[in-house]
């Protein structure tokens, strides 16, 4: 029997990098406001706009970063309460701490999609919104914008987990004022480390600019055009200097990957749909389908244990675990970085949340990167069903 496949591996990085990282070495050529023009970061920036179809990115350290600078670009004042889904990663929470505002959590639903009656009723006394598509999940974009437009809210998207996602067409991360994307080695393109917004707003990006580092004039050696010159004039010397820069290095090691989008979404959104209808088939685990605008690029599998008790659903990750196969139930794992109530230094009790914390209790995550083969996906799907047997028993046969 073939052993189970490490699902942490990431895939080789392009051979392409690799000149282009020798360069660097000969030259020392790291830092990205050393060559006047065309640095490998500035370039990222250039290249990523252009897939994305946006008029501006800004590439920053990490996606936590892009999401502080969106909010500091925003000029929200102290103390700004800002609406988040209750079911998403604790850098989200902490760079709205970051950014001196309150997080004010809203509730999910079990499809892990924002709760949009919750979502209304939560928005009086809301500045700003960050919509994170968790897992890749979109909510509901059509209804969230329209509810933010009508009350003047801008809404920062949430999108390390959304390369490659479109909803009706348009790309997640280009319907909010500003998208964030992670390049951290667990997303779809890998530097280790790293992140990059993108918005078509020109005031809000050279704030975010400079914020990121861009001290003195180096915000001339970005490609610019006259609005966004008109803005850095404006801004000039005006703001603090927060030094979330990315560096050539991780420009290098990322743009050959934009190429390999494509191929990794395809190959990814595959792989998913074939280990989830296998589970669906379980009559312990449902798969929440996507919406019908939405066309998904996962990178992992999310499904929810059904007729489970909480005892039975830690059997059933310890049976998984005995069988090779490591599942998160998000709510039951120690000290989880996505279950809200461990998030214990909010500035404010975000309430009890009883919808997400049911879902939580439930809801199972394991990752299916896109190199994964076919035997390799039917053996973790073997693997789950058999380990929900293991702890619930064979369901019963038709017509008994
Ligand atoms: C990974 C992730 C982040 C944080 O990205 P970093 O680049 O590690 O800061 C934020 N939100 C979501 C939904 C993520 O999956």
């Amino acid at each position: 029997m073939p052993l189970p496949p490490n699902v942490y591996d990431a895939e080789p990085i392009p051979e392409a990098a690799r000149a282009e990282i020798d360069r660097m070495l000969q030259s020392g050529d790291l830092f990205r406001y050393t060559a006047p023009e065309n640095a490998p970061v500035t370039l990222l920036e250039r290249d990523f706009a252009e897939v994305m179809g946006t008029r501006y990115a800004l590439a920053v350290s990490s996606c936590s970063a892009a999401l502080f600078l969106s909010l500091k670009a925003l000029d929200l004042p102290r103390d700004t309460r800002v609406l988040i889904p209750a079911f998403t990663f604790a850098a989200v929470p902490s760079s709205v701490v970051h950014a001196d505002c309150i997080p004010v959590l809203c509730e999910v639903g079990n499809d892990y999609r924002v709760d949009l009656a919750d979502f209304e009723a939560k928005l009086d006394g809301v500045q700003a919104v960050i919509i994170s598509h968790m897992r890749g999940h979109t909510s509901d974009m059509d209804a969230i914008m329209a509810l933010c437009e009508a009350r003047g809210i801008p809404v920062i998207e949430d999108a390390a987990h959304s390369l490659g996602t479109t909803w009706n067409g348009r790309r997640i991360g280009t319907i909010g004022r500003v998208g964030c994307f992670s390049f951290q080695s667990y997303k779809l393109v890998n530097a280790g480390e790293g992140g990059i917004l993108v918005t078509d707003d020109a005031d809000l990006v050279a704030r975010a600019v400079i914020m990121s580092g861009a001290y003195e004039h180096n915000w001339s050696k970005h490609h610019t055009d006259a609005d966004l010159d008109a803005a850095f004039a404006r801004w000039q010397n005006r703001l603090p200097l927060y030094n979330l820069r990315m560096s050539n290095l991780s420009a290098a090691i990322i743009r050959p990957q934009l190429a390999e989008i494509p191929r990794r979404v395809t190959d990814g959104r595959a792989n998913h749909d074939h280990v989830a209808a296998r589970l669906d088939a379980s009559p312990w685990m449902q798969v929440p389908r996507p919406l019908p605008p939405e066309r998904r690029a996962p990178d992992s599998i999310q499904f929810n244990l059904v007729g489970l008790s909480d005892a039975d659903s830690r059997a059933f990750a310890a049976a998984a675990s005995a069988r090779g196969i490591k599942v998160q139930v998000f709510g039951m794992s120690a000290d989880n970085a996505r279950a809200f109530w461990n998030w214990r230094f909010l500035p404010e009790d975000p309430g009890d949340l009883p919808q997400t914390r049911a879902m939580l209790m439930r809801a199972c995550d394991v990752r299916l990167p896109a190199r994964l083969t076919r035997p390799e996906l039917d053996l973790i799907a073997d693997a789950l069903i058999a380990a929900a047997q293991d702890v619930m028993g064979q369901p019963r046969a038709y017509g008994t």
